[in-house]
């Protein structure tokens, strides 16, 4: 029996179902994990004339297509490619849609290696590149000139979490010819479907909650209908192909994604209520709190909230911020995130040359992973402590 999924189904019957139809191998529930270069063709017309569905490793196996198959249904998009991280998946859409001569606008509070490529190879390859205001909503259209090709959005903000105003930066980008990319690692298409939101290209670092256990690094670029055929050459272009036990990896994590993402939902809400209401901690940084400043269209636009936020600690200098940082031992102290682990990091806006945000002390970054919520508070609390005896 083929799986007859409803057009309307629920993004848990999705996920659960998504990418592959087990009646292509068998009957096996999942795809196979193709290991290829070679793809051979039964006869010489085949082969001159490449008429058929693989052709080469890098172009695309039944493992890549049934996770880029998936990611199409979640995010409603036309195409996905498949990259080796999150980071090539920035590289390659800003690639595909920027020449020398053209300009890109880039938010500010950027993923940090974002921003070293767009400084260094989209720079050296005569791109210009500016940053504008995670807030500056509407008023993008004001820094359009007549080469902006691309604006660049990452909502919420890497490590300060301000939400942009996505419709109205893509309503002014398509006005003027731009178009819009997103990097929603945060939300992942569960939380926000960009492409309903006028969004051109959705981004996403698979290594954080789609793989989901820090074992995997990938990438995965969507792309509307008008945007798709670019991205696919650049793709084939580039031969930036994933491995298929990666790509495997991410299609097994994202059967899960839902109900993980909602146990860090519920996890990340209680913890950063509990954490402003601490001594020691000036502000939470989390957009599903209604003391955040962007609260209102975090609830306008997302359907939910993932578990990474920042806080800031009061006090003054590094020393706060290490005795907090040295004093967990559930929380590891680490980059990345989605995980099923908790995870802190220090964080440095010295980079950054706008949205610098005017935090009263350290900030520290917190993913809530999948442990007891009593075990994280007590950990946290015995990190304040001696936050508070170092200040
Ligand atoms: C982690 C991350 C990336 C890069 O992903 P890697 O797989 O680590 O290269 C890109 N964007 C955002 C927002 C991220 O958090």
């Amino acid at each position: 029996m083929a799986k007859r999924i409803p057009e309307d189904a629920g993004m848990n019957t999705r996920l659960a179902h998504g990418g592959n139809d087990p009646l292509d191998y068998f009957g096996f529930v999942n795809p196979p994990v193709v290991h290829a270069s070679t793809v051979l063709f039964p006869n010489a017309a085949t082969l001159s004339a490449r008429s058929q569905k693989y052709t080469y490793g890098t172009h695309g196996t039944p493992t890549t297509d049934a996770l880029a198959a998936a990611i199409n249904e979640m995010e409603g998009a036309a195409g996905t490619v498949i990259v080796p991280s999150g980071l090539m998946a920035v590289a390659l859409p800003l690639m595909a849609f920027l020449s020398a001569g053209d300009h890109v606008l880039i938010v500010d509070s950027v993923y940090f290696p974002t921003r070293n490529f767009a400084d260094s190879m989209l720079a050296r390859f005569g791109i210009d590149v500016e940053y504008y205001d995670p807030h500056i909503g509407a008023g993008i259209a004001s820094l359009i000139r007549p080469n902006t090709k691309v604006v660049l959005t990452e909502s919420p903000a890497s490590n300060t979490f301000e939400v942009q105003d996505i419709p109205a930066i893509t309503r002014a980008a398509h006005a003027a010819g731009a178009i819009v990319m997103l990097d929603n690692t945060w939300a992942t298409a569960l939380y926000f479907r960009g492409i309903d939101y006028g969004v051109d290209v959705i981004i996403h670092a698979a290594t954080k909650y789609p793989a989901g256990h820090s074992d995997v690094l990938l990438g995965t670029v969507s792309a509307t209908k008008q945007c798709w055929e670019k991205l696919q050459k650049a793709f084939t272009a580039l031969g930036c192909s994933a491995g298929p036990d990666d790509v495997y990896q991410v299609l097994r994590g994202l059967r899960t994604m839902g109900v993980r993402l909602q146990r860090h939902q519920e996890s990340t809400l209680e913890i950063a209520r509990w954490l402003e209401q601490q001594d020691g901690v000036a502000r939470v940084l989390y957009p599903a709190l209604e003391s955040h400043p962007d609260h209102r269209i975090w609830k306008r636009d997302f359907s939910g909230a993932s578990g990474l936020f920042s806080v800031v600690l009061k006090g003054n200098g590094p020393h706060v911020a290490h005795a907090f940082l040295d004093a967990l031992g559930i929380f590891g102290l680490g980059y990345s995130w989605g995980g099923y682990e908790s995870l802190a990091v220090l964080v440095s806006l010295r980079d950054r040359t706008i949205a610098k945000g005017n935090y009263d002390g350290p900030l520290v970054r917190l993913q809530i992973g999948l442990e007891d919520v009593t075990d994280l508070k007590a950990d946290l609390a015995r990190g304040l402590a001696a936050a508070r005896v170092a200040t």
